[in-house]
């Protein structure tokens, strides 16, 4: 019996404010532990909470980019439950009315396009963490820095069919929160996490079967591993004719296996009620649409744009794109060198290969805008040849000089173009050599080459090959 595979996605994003979401500590990450902390944050009784307009600034720009609606009266609701890392007793989200409703994401797997509802996104402040040391066995410790931080939870749909399904899905969302410039979309420190909910049914059953929520993946392949690891589980379970319990799950990293960690709780178990702390949140019209007026063209759109407006082809833009800033670089180089593909293939693998083995990013890339399109034009003008062109770009690179210019004319490594010069060139080589110019002229055609190469090591490379031909065909025939 085989199953359709039904598969939901809960990802929280930790959004880059400066300060957390309901208080002015720092959300800066690596300070000593409970630095970051005031009694607002580690939930003193009488502390009083005040939104950070940012963090409502943030989801409405993560809502309008996936096509959701705005909910012009929001509520904050508390969601209770004990833990020691969340010292209120309950933690601060949205319920009932979320900020955004109803977008979705286009994604595209193996060149089928399919649309991921959205069913909701809504800010929540994230809970402290607790610490348990190895080399002090029995003791735990809490750090706050991390309480009130805030997230946003972005709630798909559960459309997804497929683990690449789902790993297209967030690809793409990250891509776009991160264009967004509201998460700095890093799995690895639990900046952009997703929980998967996922379910097998019979072909054509009406119903969702039951499901179990997969927790702690923190990489696309992880999820992808844990999601295929999950559907064999169920898989398994209902063709030996038991049933998939409700549950959550905790992927192991390490063991590639999940493990059962608690019962899923229902909604109702957290005893769900509005926070009678905080006022609801009123985003008017004239908000909203501030909000979509500073969007920045998103990663689909430029994508598409790249490649009709400058005729590259669709891998190159994709390669561009999945970095903001990285197609701004190809942008300006190209208004200052008007040949797109040309500089696409000079930033996809010269500029890629340094700064991938450097691992840094193209904001602190040392060769600016202007130096490689200066260069390029030096090439393209023949001042230079594409060889020695490469090998300029390499001590750009690593001195900083963004004056191609002036490294060309320092180290004397301009083409020779001037005719005359190369022309008594040739003749001395001609003369030097009678014999090869009699056996080349006798049939040994292959000999032009050798007279070539003769040009180009008296000159150290630079003779220009195009005139070196000419003069030769001109001299020897
Ligand atoms: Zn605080």
């Amino acid at each position: 019996m085989d199953y359709e595979i039904v598969i939901g996605l809960e990802v929280h994003c930790q959004l880059l404010t400066e300060t957390k979401i309901f208080c002015g500590c720092s959300t800066h990450f690596g300070n000593p532990p409970n630095q970051n902390s005031c009694p607002v944050c580690t939930g003193m009784p009488g502390a009083l909470p005040v939104l950070n307009r940012k963090v409502v600034d943030f989801a409405v720009r993560a809502g309008l980019a996936t096509a959701c609606k705005i909910t012009p009266n929001s509520v904050f609701a508390r969601k209770n439950y004990f833990y020691p890392d969340l010292p209120k007793g309950y933690q601060i989200s949205q319920f009932e009315l979320p900020i955004c409703i109803g977008g979705h994401l286009d994604i595209e797997v193996e060149g089928e396009k399919k649309r991921i509802g959205i069913t909701r996104i809504h800010m929540e402040e994230d809970a402290g963490k607790l610490v348990h040391p190895e080399y002090e066995h029995g003791v735990s410790y809490v750090d706050y820095n991390r309480a009130c931080v805030p997230l946003i939870e972005i709630v798909s749909e559960p459309d997804m069919r497929s683990s690449a399904e789902a790993v297209a899905y967030l690809k793409a969302l990250r891509e776009i929160v991160v264009y967004l410039g509201v998460c700095d979309g890093n799995m690895e420190e639990g900046s952009f996490r997703c929980d998967a909910n996922i379910s097998l049914r019979r072909w054509g059953a009406p119903e969702f079967g039951t499901r179990a929520e997969l927790k702690n993946m923190n990489s696309f392949r992880n999820v992808q591993r844990a999601i295929e690891y999950e559907v064999e589980r169920q898989r398994d379970i209902l063709d030996g004719g038991g049933q998939v319990v409700q549950e959550t799950r905790l992927w192991n990293v390490d063991r590639g296996v999940s493990m059962s960690m608690r019962g899923k709780e229902e909604a109702h178990d957290y005893r769900y009620f509005p926070d009678p702390d905080l006022l609801p949140v009123v985003v008017d019209e004239v908000w909203v649409e501030d909000v979509r007026q500073k969007l920045p063209e998103l990663p689909a759109a430029k994508r598409q744009r790249l490649v009709d407006d400058y005729a590259i082809p669709v891998v190159d833009a994709e390669v561009l794109t999945a970095d903001r800033a990285m197609a701004d670089y190809f942008e300006a180089v190209v208004k200052l060198f008007a040949q797109p593909k040309a500089v696409a293939n000079w930033i996809m693998v010269e500029l890629m290969k340094l700064i991938n083995e450097d691992k840094i990013s193209i904001t602190q890339c040392p060769i600016t805008p202007q130096g490689l399109g200066d260069l390029l034009s030096l090439i393209d003008e023949g001042v230079i040849s594409g060889k020695i062109g490469k090998q300029v770009f390499s001590q750009m690179y690593s001195s900083a000089n963004n004056d191609p210019r002036q490294l060309i004319e320092d180290q004397g490594l301009a083409q020779m173009s001037d005719v005359g010069e190369l022309a008594a060139l040739v003749d001395d080589i001609v003369a030097a050599n009678d014999g090869k110019v009699k056996e080349y002229q006798q049939g040994k055609v292959k000999l032009f080459g050798f007279f070539v190469g003769q040009v180009m090591k008296k000159t150290k490379g630079q003779a220009n090959p195009q005139v070196v031909n000419r003069l030769l065909k001109e001299k020897i025939g």
